[in-house]
């Protein structure tokens, strides 16, 4: 029986060989039996109960032990496609292999280049959902956004994402394998850097978030440091806590988008359940001792949330944060009823900011002649940028 780490709530259904799907009339709480025999996969547990899942099976099978972190190796380091090209493997060992494990890859339906270099992928999931990551080049970094949900229950109004409502949740490969992809496919994109900035809400998905962090984080996973990777939210303060005493390592950056709980109930209207106060206090708790990082993020919708008074709040409430505060111009995208904020507009909201907000960031637009950032898949990440906007702090 696999021995799940501790905090991996998604071995729980591993073991009992049931996982949720969704069914026609209560997706949420509907299951369906997989047969006891089905494939383990290996890409959903952490790289070191994958090698003593490995190391186990080989034994039985007559092998060393050693083969447990041969194979460790090609799930995410140095991944390979299928157990049939770990040729340091014997021909028949790979084969029973195969039959008692899998290590399924996303499919590419698309991938589009940019003239700036910004790429946008596109995978279809095993049940035909859909999911966009981008991959965001800079000097000496490469940022991928990823996706945490197809879709997203929350439903903001200025969001492309929250238009397509709720599919379902990822599945700890379905969030890691994003990353993975990018090692595997054709001119393979050395990733750095991971914001969950793409499609739906990372704490609406949590287990399988910090499980996918771990796998990221682990030296046989994929080796990032907490430090590059950001989960980007819209509320949940109970959520942020949990992520902050999980063992998941990474930065935070909450999605503010308004400097009120009046204009934040216009505008994320699910999102502000939750008021403003209460999620300063959660991020000030994430933040701890000062070990991890918190970033604010504002959207900048013209004629919404960017008058002289919205930036005078905005500063007064920044400025009591030992936060800073990033400033994402809107991408209108396709059929949206907000407009993105010209150049003057943008200069004038930040030279009001300051000089009573802390350090200001803009991010800008990148992948734009690909519509890299199509309503929500973001370009840019400033957060860990050093360079600040014109007259910042
Ligand atoms: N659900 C999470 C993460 C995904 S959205 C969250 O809301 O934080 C990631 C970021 O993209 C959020 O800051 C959100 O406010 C922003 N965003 C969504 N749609 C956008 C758009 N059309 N233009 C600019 N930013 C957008
Ligand atoms: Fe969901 Fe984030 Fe989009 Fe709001 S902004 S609908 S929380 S993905």
């Amino acid at each position: 029986m696999l021995r799940p780490s501790k905090g991996i709530h998604l071995y729980a259904s591993l073991e009992f060989n049931i996982r949720p799907v969704r069914g026609p009339h209560d997706r949420w709480t509907r299951h369906r039996f997989r047969p006891v025999n089905a494939p383990v996969n290996l890409l959903n547990l952490l790289p070191a109960d994958a090698e003593r899942v490995l190391r186990e099976f080989a034994l039985a099978q007559g092998e060393p032990a050693y083969r447990g972190s041969q194979i460790v190796q090609h799930l995410w380091r140095n991944p390979v496609e299928e157990f049939s090209q770990i040729t340091t493997l014997p021909a028949s060992f790979r084969q029973r292999l195969a039959e008692r494990f899998s290590m399924p890859r996303l499919n590419v339906l698309a991938r589009q280049r940019s003239r700036d270099g910004t790429q946008k992928f596109l995978f279809s999931l095993p049940d035909g959902q859909g999911i966009e990551a981008v991959a965001i080049p800079e000097e000496n970094r490469t940022t991928l956004c990823i996706s945490s949900q197809a879709g997203c229950a929350l439903r903001c109004a200025f969001c492309a994402t929250g238009r397509m409502g709720f599919q379902r949740n990822l599945d700890v490969w379905e969030i890691a394998g994003q990353v993975r992809e990018m090692r595997l496919v054709d001119s393979p994109v050395s990733v750095t850097n991971v914001v969950f900035m793409g499609m739906g809400e990372p704490l609406l998905n949590l287990p399988s978030v910090i499980a996918a962090i771990r796998v990221m984080n682990d030296p046989l996973g994929l080796n990032l440091a907490g430090k590059r990777i950001t989960v980007s939210t819209s509320s949940f303060p109970d959520r942020i806590r949990e992520l902050a005493d999980s063992e998941a390592e990474c930065s935070l950056a909450l999605s503010l988008n308004a400097p009120n709980d009046a204009l934040r109930r216009e505008l994320m209207p699910k999102a502000s359940h939750f008021p403003i106060d209460e999620l300063l206090d959660a991020a000030r708790y994430f933040v701890g001792d000062g070990r991890r990082r918190v970033t604010l993020e504002y959207v900048l919708i013209k004629g919404r949330n960017m008058s002289p008074v919205d930036a005078d709040e905005l500063a007064t409430l920044a400025h009591a944060q030992p936060f800073k505060l990033n400033l994402i111009p809107y991408n209108p995208g396709r059929h949206s009823p907000y407009e993105r904020p010209n150049e003057d507009d943008i200069d004038r909201f930040v030279a009001r900011l300051l000089p009573t907000a802390p350090a200001v960031t803009v991010r800008r637009s990148r992948g734009v002649d690909i519509d890299a950032a199509c309503g929500q898949l973001w370009n840019e990440y400033l957060m860990q940028k050093k360079k600040p906007a014109k007259g910042a702090a």
